[in-house]
């Protein structure tokens, strides 16, 4: 099958790039969002982003207007319906998917392929719902979108071979690198990075290291480079947490169990930089150790 329109579903951090992504590569692109508001920003963040990106000629041969105008937006899910692709990429909750996918399927055209963004809920038991199972799979951009490189292909257990197929080759066209992971929690990257993050914490909780030395550690004796609770900020605490939670509740190992110091920044709601405060706090020029 081939594809030339996709239905992209929530406008938040995720939405947006992938939006701007499947509009660079050419795509006709219906992004929605229950919030008009999310929408309207999410709009014109693509228009600054591709301005900019028209400005540092990183957009050879590409009409970036031309790109912002194949994205329409839109409020009501049933005006997605006529779409080739919809990838699913609204707020972290099953009880939502499982809604968004329940409003959504008797609107779409026949043959229609259905992803998800999810970074950890089982592709199988959101397809399962589905009247078509076989045309569902996960589809897992990195953050930020249109600047990182990998795509996780996740296959759930009736995903067919055609679904699979013409998904990789949107990948391919989006210039993005696939792999493929099967449908276990939290995928690959996920499984790997979270616990790292939930690790870093427990060596802050244990007094091993002070957050400085922990995040200079890493980057400096490992060579990442972003410090491991840099980066559970800007990932936020709150989606570190809920990772944790599904690895731990879908694994049943002693070793997925959360830090305890994670779950009290998350009540605190001290969730990193989207609300100025996690393990280091925003509000002045240089972030300053919140321990
Ligand atoms: P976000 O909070 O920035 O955006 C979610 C959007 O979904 C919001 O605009 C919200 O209004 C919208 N929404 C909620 N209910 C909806 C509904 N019923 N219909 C339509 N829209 C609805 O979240 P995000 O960070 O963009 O994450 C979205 C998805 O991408 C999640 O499944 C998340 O696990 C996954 N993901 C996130 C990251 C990350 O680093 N943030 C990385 C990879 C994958």
């Amino acid at each position: 099958m081939t594809i030339q329109t996709v239905a992209v579903v929530g406008a938040g951090q995720m939405g947006t790039g992938i939006a701007q992504v499947l509009a660079i590569a050419g795509y006709d692109v219906t992004l929605t969002d229950v919030s008009a508001a999310a929408l309207e920003t999410a709009l014109s963040r693509v228009s600054a982003n591709l301005a900019k990106q028209v400005e540092r000629g990183k957009l050879q041969g590409i009409d970036g207007k031309a790109a912002v105008g194949r994205i329409a937006t839109r409020v009501a899910l049933a005006d997605v319906g006529r779409c080739d692709l919809v990838i699913e990429a609204a707020t972290e909750r099953e009880s939502i998917k499982h809604k968004i996918f329940d409003d959504l399927v008797p609107h779409l055209k026949p043959g229609a392929i259905l992803t998800s963004n999810t970074s950890s809920i089982s592709i199988t038991r959101l397809a399962g719902r589905t009247p078509h199972p076989d045309r569902f799979m996960g589809l897992h951009f990195m953050n930020p979108v249109p600047v990182m490189q990998l795509v996780e292909l996740i296959r759930g257990i009736a995903t067919s071979a055609e679904t699979f197929s013409a998904v990789h080759t949107v990948v391919e066209r989006l210039g993005k690198t696939p792999v493929i992971a099967s449908d276990y929690p939290a995928f690959i990257v996920n499984r790997v990075l979270i616990p790292m993050i939930n690790e870093a914490v427990f060596v802050l909780h244990e007094g091993v290291g002070s957050i400085v030395d922990i995040d200079n550690s890493m980057k400096l004796g490992a060579n990442h480079p972003m410090g491991p609770l840099e980066l559970a900020d800007f990932i936020g605490l709150d989606t570190c947490l809920s990772i944790m939670q599904v690895l731990n509740e879908g694994l049943a190992d002693p070793k997925y169990r959360p830090c305890p110091l994670l779950v009290k920044y998350v009540e605190a709601g001290w969730l990193g930089r989207k609300t100025g405060r996690g393990f280091y706090d925003y509000q002045s020029e240089a972030p300053v150790p919140t321990r």
